[in-house]
């Protein structure tokens, strides 16, 4: 049979060109989990997507309560879930206000961490329950998050400190809407909503990798310096951002070029390592990356976890 895969926010960029990839082996039906249902269809129809190789269901991540909705109405398609794909997310570096997610989370960590958060806890059953021979939960992760890279030592840097913003909520009402309890920062609290990312997807490898046989990965798939995520910077930036990438870093990658990359965390049978974080190096062969000291400190994702739990009404 074909494999299922979730893929959250494949109306665009890195997850459109997945959803394209893996459709096109004919091997999989993707599940375009999407806020915006007309234009998550209308982009599939546009890259060429054969009708019966997609489902567009509603899922909006700056809502608990659509995520649950969202649930429901997956299972009620009664396909097996065979692979997830965290892959959405909100930045915002020239906010200079903080916005909120429905449940009153500052917007990019309530997006890009929480709201996955409870959607990854809540599909890892769906993901037990298939018999499909490599089950796979993959949250995309950033070098951004990473301060052992350049790109991650780029001010403002990421750093979740004590977590005492997250602890209380990350509402600006009493606490912090920064998870480390400092002034908002929209870029930061992007960059700190990945390593968040980084460290959930160790979390559930410690705790669920032997129990349940799934897979946890992240993956930095490169920078494409092409998508929506730039969407919000200012004009002279997203003019020059992707010629600085390509001439002058040369960490540049094509949407579709990272969308392969991606495709292959989902199905490529070499790679079934749990608890990995995957990269490319230049000639696109991949490899198991290190993770910054904050991005893989155990104690912290511990922590993290059991805040987020609560925060998303799981304890
Ligand atoms: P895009 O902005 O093109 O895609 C982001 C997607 O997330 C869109 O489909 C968007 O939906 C969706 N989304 C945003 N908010 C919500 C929400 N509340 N509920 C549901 N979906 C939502 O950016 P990219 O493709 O670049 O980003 C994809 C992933 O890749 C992210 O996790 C990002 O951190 C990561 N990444 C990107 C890099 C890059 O260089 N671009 C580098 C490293 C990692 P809509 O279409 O409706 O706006």
């Amino acid at each position: 049979r074909k494999g299922t895969a979730v893929i959250t926010g494949a109306s665009s960029g890195l997850g459109l060109a997945t959803a394209k990839a893996l459709a096109e082996t004919g091997k999989w039906h993707v599940i375009m989990a999407c806020r915006d249902f007309l234009k998550a269809s209308r982009a599939a129809k546009a890259a060429g997507m054969d009708k019966d190789s997609f489902t567009v269901v509603h899922l909006d991540l700056a809502s608990l309560d659509s995520v649950r909705q969202f649930v429901r109405n997956v299972r009620q398609l009664e396909m097996p879930i065979d692979v997830v794909v965290c892959n959405a997310a909100v930045y915002q570096p020239t906010a200079k206000e903080p916005s909120y997610t429905a449940d009153g989370f500052e917007m990019s960590v309530g997006v890009n961490h929480l709201g996955h958060f409870l959607l990854a806890r809540e599909l890892l059953s769906d993901l037990q329950s298939s018999d499909y021979p490599s089950k796979r939960l993959i949250i995309v992760g950033s070098i951004t998050g990473n301060t052992n890279t350049l790109a991650g030592n780029v001010p403002p840097k990421a750093n979740l400190g004590d977590l005492r913003g997250l602890a209380g909520g990350l509402n600006g009402v009493g606490s912090s809407v920064m998870i480390d309890g400092g002034e908002f920062d929209g870029a930061k609290a992007y960059k700190d909503s990945k390593v968040c990312n980084m460290l959930t997807m160790q979390e559930f490898h410690r705790r669920y990798h032997e129990e349940t046989g799934v897979t946890f990965a992240s993956l930095y798939p490169g920078c494409i310096a092409t998508t929506g995520l730039f969407r919000e910077h200012i004009p002279l930036f997203r003019l020059l951002f992707p010629p600085f990438q390509k001439y002058i870093t040369k960490g540049y990658v094509s949407e579709e070029e990272a969308g392969k990359r991606l495709a292959q965390v989902v199905s490529d049978p070499s790679l079934t390592k749990s608890g990995v974080y995957w990269s490319w190096n230049k000639n696109s062969a991949s490899f198991e990356n290190q993770l910054s000291e904050e991005a893989s400190d155990a104690d912290k994702a511990k922590k993290l976890w059991e805040i987020s739990e609560k925060l998303v009404g799981l304890a």
